[in-house]
């Protein structure tokens, strides 16, 4: 008896130990597995935490040993709660802190409004089924030129000189700059979406999201720059916090769901739609209607 326990012991470890390998190739895993990773002297100091006296003012922060600090955006960090710590990072030269906070928050009550079906594509970045339409910005593609640029003019300068260190700048600010555009565009649309500002029967029942696989998408040579370019994974991160926060369902409709093919009003589903038809025309009823919208109503169907 006491053999078979221990071999089933071993065969749960080695089972967890195989999954964290395949975790870590697929590179979801950020473990302690596998080679020591150095910090580098030369990159920035990432970020630290401080705990202690701290003290928020509308426009600057009283930190330990740092003293009082002017903040470049002002009403961002609440100045009546109770802070519990501050971490200070750097990005690009940029300095940043933010502030761990304990409140109480009231339980979310269900929102009653409609159920709102979204599809996620590269024309667009996000198709509601309620008529919200989110323009990709194509933060990436948009300044993929400079970023070249940059790039090849930090690459030819001679290593440990200053103008290494100078171009290295410029073009982490390009890289952060970039990020930044994606950034803002992403909390925007998650926010319109969830429609926090709206009374809870305006507000969406159910938000329905395609479970779309990220990862194996990005696999794909010609797609992945656009795939990455948006930030799918990022978005349904967002919506679903921000959607549990306020007491909105989120449901995910798998990925194998013929929500592009299928005519969101007689159900027809066709063999074929290549990627490049932006109209959906259904053979069996006639209709015609965008492809985003089409899939974000049958997206609102599924739930
Ligand atoms: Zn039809």
């Amino acid at each position: 008896m006491k053999s078979i326990l221990k071999f089933m012991d071993m065969y749960i470890l080695l089972s967890a130990i195989i999954l964290l390998i395949k975790l870590k190739a697929q590179g979801t895993y950020r473990g302690k597995l596998g080679y020591p990773r150095f910090k580098s002297k030369k990159k920035g100091i990432g970020s630290f935490r401080l705990t202690g006296a701290i003290h928020v003012f509308a426009d600057g922060i009283q930190l330990p040993r740092l003293g009082t600090l002017r903040l470049h955006e002002h009403g961002y960090l609440p100045t009546t709660a109770k802070v519990l710590s501050a971490t200070v990072s750097e990005q690009a030269g940029r300095w940043f802190v933010s502030v761990q906070v304990e409140e109480t928050v009231p339980d979310p009550v269900q929102a009653t409004g409609q159920v709102i079906g979204i599809d996620l594509g590269i024309k667009a970045l996000a198709t509601a089924s309620d008529g919200t339409v989110i323009a990709n910005p194509k933060a990436l593609r948009s300044h993929l030129k400079k970023l070249r640029r940059a790039s090849r003019q930090h690459s030819r300068k001679q290593k440990g000189s200053k103008h290494r260190v100078k171009a290295t700048r410029k073009l982490a600010r390009l890289h952060a700059h970039i990020a930044n555009i994606r950034k803002d565009t992403l909390h925007k649309a998650t926010s319109q979406i969830v429609m926090k500002t709206k009374s809870r029967d305006v507000r969406p029942a159910v938000i329905v999201l395609e479970d779309l696989n990220v990862a194996g998408m990005l696999k794909n040579r010609s797609l992945s720059r656009a795939i990455g370019d948006v930030g799918f994974a990022e978005f349904r991160r967002q919506v679903e916090y921000k959607a549990l926060e306020i007491g909105i369902q989120v449901k995910f409709v798998s990925r194998w769901e013929p929500s592009s093919k299928t005519c969101s009003s007689c159900k027809a589903v066709r063999e074929e739609l290549d990627l490049s038809e932006r109209v959906f025309v259904c053979h069996a009823c006639g209709l015609v209607i965008d492809r985003d919208v089409n899939a974000s109503y049958n997206l609102a169907d599924l739930a």
